[in-house]
């Protein structure tokens, strides 16, 4: 019979008659490999958009801490908004900070910082790249006066010519008090440039609102009010305090 014999009427292959396959080949690496990258290429850009997206909402959440801190300095000051008698822009990068002081941990500072904007952030990418300009101005104002990073301004409606109280807001829900101004790369995004520069968070930016809410808004729905890089939601609160 040879090599082969017969079990339960089923014929038994023996010796070297069985070759199993182990592994790819080529083609089928190749093949695989091809697939992935499709893969890769199809999900990349959804997950680019899906982390964009998680910064935006990590930064309204930070402006609605600095909300707060806002409403307890308001709160313990007569309603009155931070204030100092320097001018811009050593009130709103320096001053407000010193005033606020007490309101602000020592410990946890991150949430000035948006996650989308530069490591260094905002305030020292301005300054930093302007230092001969704002070395020249009355106070003079340097990067050495920061105490952290700082993504948000506190417009000058706020402080201007002030102090100010919160009952000369006439819509606190719709007028914006401290914007979001990351920037998308090492050079700070000026927010007062025409036409409006490619900003980190897309095609809007992140505002907090005097009665301590904070959203993303699109630049479309914006009026850019210049002067103070002042944007505020259209058709709302348009009239600046005295
Ligand atoms: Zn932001």
């Amino acid at each position: 019979m040879g090599g082969i014999c017969f079990i339960g009427g089923r014929r038994k292959p023996s010796g070297s008659a069985h070759i199993r396959r182990s592994g790819f080949t080529l083609i089928e690496l190749l093949v695989v490999i091809a697939i992935i990258a499709i893969l890769a290429a199809l999900l990349l850009p959804a997950l680019a958009l899906a982390k964009k997206k998680a910064k935006t909402i990590n930064c309204v959440s930070n402006l609605h801490q600095v909300g707060l801190i806002m409403a307890m300095y308001t709160g313990d000051y007569q309603e009155e908004f931070p204030y100092s008698t320097s001018n811009d822009p050593k009130m709103p990068l320096v001053d407000l900070f010193t005033v606020q002081k007490a309101y602000i941990s020592t410990k946890n500072r991150n949430f000035f910082h948006c996650p989308a904007d530069i490591p260094t952030g905002w305030n020292y990418a301005w300054v930093g790249q302007n230092s001969t300009y704002f070395a020249g101005l009355n106070p003079p104002v340097s990067t050495a006066q920061f105490l952290f990073p700082d993504s948000y301004y506190y417009y000058s409606d706020f402080w201007s010519h002030g102090p100010h109280r919160t009952s000369e807001v006439l819509h606190p829900t719709q007028k914006a008090i401290e914007p979001c101004f990351a920037s998308p790369d090492n050079n700070f995004w000026d927010a007062n440039a025409n036409p409006i520069l490619p900003a980190a968070h897309g095609n809007g930016m992140s505002l907090l609102f005097v009665d301590g809410h904070s959203l993303f808004a699109q630049f479309t729905k914006l009026n850019h009010g210049g002067g103070d890089y002042n944007f505020e939601i259209v058709g709302l609160d348009h009239v600046d305090m005295p």
